[in-house]
């Protein structure tokens, strides 16, 4: 049975790490501020709004949740958020997607200017990794790639295979592992025979946003395997009742018999990716 990579107790570690740099910038005066911009009423923003509230709350990190008021159009959201990039005591900026039809998400983020755009999601962020440089990395990518390095801190020569080419994780995960010498192939919806590539990795990182995509005959023995992929399927109970559940694109309880090292979904990858977000902001905020 593979050794399961606790995405919670890793998460509670760089909480504790994160704590001990908010402590350093405060004793210089400085409290980092993260603030959330919501359009919108997304019942799955205003939870997740909550839950970064109450991690940023534990963590003496200033959370501000800004709501563009109702009627207002994609001029106001912009002009909203340059104002938050002028302002000097935020250091971190996001974007709660989705946003309602009139209003273009992924515009927005890019309107973030680069030091503050704590989501990694922008242009910018995104040469300067590919670069080498010092990048706010998109929090899920990073967030992947700590529960690898968890479990293979050294990652030369080793072969890595990327499953998705999305540009805020399939793309800086390959990125991150190129970064860390090992041998990267990168995997798509148009790779021909996708387990023919997957077999031949030592560690296989999983972003395709496809349940149970990944099964026993796409894993060699001995493999880490981190699924970052999250889908919530409806499941059918001996009841006759459907219920919704959350999972991975791997198929764990398949897998984790072959592989050495695997994250569950949920608990693995997820609860790592909100603590980079608030290790981003304390960077932005060291870095300003
Ligand atoms: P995306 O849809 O933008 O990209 C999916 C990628 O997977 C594409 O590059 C596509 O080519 C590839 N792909 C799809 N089907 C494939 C197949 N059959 N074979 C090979 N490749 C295939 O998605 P995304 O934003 O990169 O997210 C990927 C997954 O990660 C989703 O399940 C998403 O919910 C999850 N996610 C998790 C977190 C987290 O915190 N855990 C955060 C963001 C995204």
């Amino acid at each position: 049975m593979a050794l399961l990579i606790d995405g919670k107790k890793l998460a509670a570690t760089l909480r504790e790490e994160i704590a001990a740099k908010v402590a350093v910038l405060s004793a210089r005066g400085v409290q980092p501020c993260l603030a959330a911009v919501r359009i919108g009423k997304d019942p799955g923003a205003l939870s997740y709004s909550q839950s970064q509230a109450a991690s940023a709350a534990a963590l003496g990190i200033e959370y501000r949740l800004v709501e563009l008021p109702e009627g207002q159009d994609m001029a106001a959201a912009t002009a909203l958020v340059a104002g938050l990039n002028a302002e000097a005591g935020v250091h971190g900026i996001m974007i709660h997607l989705p946003v309602p039809a009139g209003f273009d998400g992924v515009k927005l983020q890019q309107s973030i200017a680069a030091s503050k755009d704590v989501e990694g999601v922008g242009a910018e962020n995104f040469g300067l990794l590919a670069m080498g440089g010092a990048a706010l990395v998109p929090c899920t990518a990073a967030a992947a790639f700590a529960c690898l390095k968890s479990v293979k801190p050294d990652l030369e020569g080793c072969r890595a295979v990327v499953v998705g080419r999305s540009a805020i994780v399939g793309k800086p995960l390959a990125m991150l592992l190129l970064a860390a010498n090992a041998t990267v192939t990168q995997c798509h919806s148009r790779t021909r025979d996708l387990a023919m590539h997957t077999r031949n990795a030592e560690v296989l990182m999983v972003a395709a946003g496809n349940p149970g995509l990944i099964c026993a005959e796409h894993v060699s023995p001995g493999a880490i395997v981190i699924d970052v992929g999250t889908n919530r399927v409806q499941v059918a109970g001996l009841d006759g009742r459907t219920t919704s559940r959350l999972v991975g694109d791997v198929r764990f309880d398949e897998v984790a018999n072959i592989a050495g090292a695997i994250t569950p979904v949920p608990g693995g990858v997820g609860p790592v990716t909100a603590a980079v977000l608030m290790g981003n902001t304390v960077q932005a905020a060291g870095n300003q």
